[in-house]
């Protein structure tokens, strides 16, 4: 962790900008609009940097807040990243207009401290639990909005506090988000309660996909940009789906993989942290943590569904070896 408190930091400059990774997830938005609260409340000025779809589910969330896109926001202004293990995952727009960003918060074991100032902790469930006990230890006084996005990031990025990373810190933490008056059925609903009938017809070929190997401890599942395309689900409508390749009785490792035109996206999730997801995710450029990890490769092998199959399978028996 900073040697420097969260308020000393966020509190210094008149203006900041604030960003989470490509492709943004609950604990991304959750964490980014959480700043903003904390910020406007005091008169600071914060811009919303928009590096991605927020879909259909987190759209909500957003509506209502002065979002600037990754290609106009003002480059002169400290840059505050959010749930980002390193610079690259900000997207490369952004990435060219910073050396340094000013300050990275973050909860991923292989954050590599890429900014000016880093508060990380890796203990955390989520970016917005990193924000939340800084919020709480320092004093920092927060409104129910802020609150709530704060549960939004926590709620996702545990799976809905399914996950060991959902710690007595992080229970402590709810109860002090929970005191501030949030409804978390209202919050719970508006995440995981607006499925479509094309989000379903994506999880219909997902399912059909799912294979198991390596005497049932491995399973991986895909879909491809075809479809997306013919079902018309969104990109966010995968959310959730890697989780049906971990759920299976006996396995201890799944795998998804997206492919699309020019990149292909890959979910990691194990049952136990001993598997190492983020050190399998890192062979390929990715990161993550233990028990759930992912990389993005941005090219279109046709073998590399099998390619990643076998390098999967070594992973897991090296560590069985090992064990
Ligand atoms: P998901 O499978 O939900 O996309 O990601 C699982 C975890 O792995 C998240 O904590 C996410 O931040 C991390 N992760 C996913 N993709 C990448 C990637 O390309 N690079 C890095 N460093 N981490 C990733
Ligand atoms: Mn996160």
């Amino acid at each position: 962790m900073d040697d420097k408190k969260l308020a000393a930091l966020l509190f210094k400059h008149p203006a900041y900008n604030v960003v989470g990774h490509v492709r943004p997830d609950g604990d991304c938005v959750g964490s980014q609009l959480a700043i903003f609260n904390i910020l406007m409340a005091r008169n600071i000025k914060c811009n919303i940097i928009k590096n991605g779809n927020y879909g259909s589910i987190l759209s909500p969330f957003v509506d209502g807040y002065a979002v600037v896109s990754d290609t106009q926001f003002d480059p002169t202004l400290p840059l505050i990243c959010v749930d980002c293990s390193d610079f690259k995952r900000v997207g490369v727009n952004i990435r060219e207009k910073y050396d340094k960003p000013y300050l990275n918060i973050d909860h991923h074991i292989s954050n590599d401290k890429f900014a000016d100032h880093n508060i990380v902790d890796a203990s955390a469930s989520s970016a917005a639990q990193v924000i939340a006990e800084a919020l709480i230890r320092e004093n920092i006084d927060f409104d129910k909005k802020t609150a709530e996005m704060l549960y939004l990031g926590i709620m996702t990025d545990s799976n809905r506090f399914a996950y060991d990373t959902t710690t007595l810190d992080t229970i402590k933490v709810v109860a002090t988000l929970v005191a501030k008056g949030i409804r978390v059925s209202k919050i719970f609903q508006k995440v995981y309660e607006r499925d479509t009938l094309q989000k379903y017809a994506l999880l219909e070929r997902f399912l059909r996909n799912v294979t198991v190997f390596e005497n049932g401890r491995c399973c991986m599942s895909f879909i491809t940009e075809k479809d997306f395309m013919e079902t018309g689900a969104e990109l966010l409508d995968t959310e959730g789906f890697v989780n049906y390749t971990r759920q299976i009785r006996d396995v201890e490792v799944g795998a998804f993989l997206e492919f699309h035109d020019n990149y292909v996206k890959c979910s990691l999730r194990s049952k136990d942290a001993a598997w190492r997801m983020d050190l399998l995710a890192k062979e390929f450029g990715g990161g993550g943590h233990p028990a759930a990890a992912g990389f993005i490769i941005e090219h279109k092998d046709p073998a590399f569904y099998s390619k990643f199959r076998s390098t999967l399978a070594e992973h897991v028996k090296n560590i069985l070896l090992k064990s």
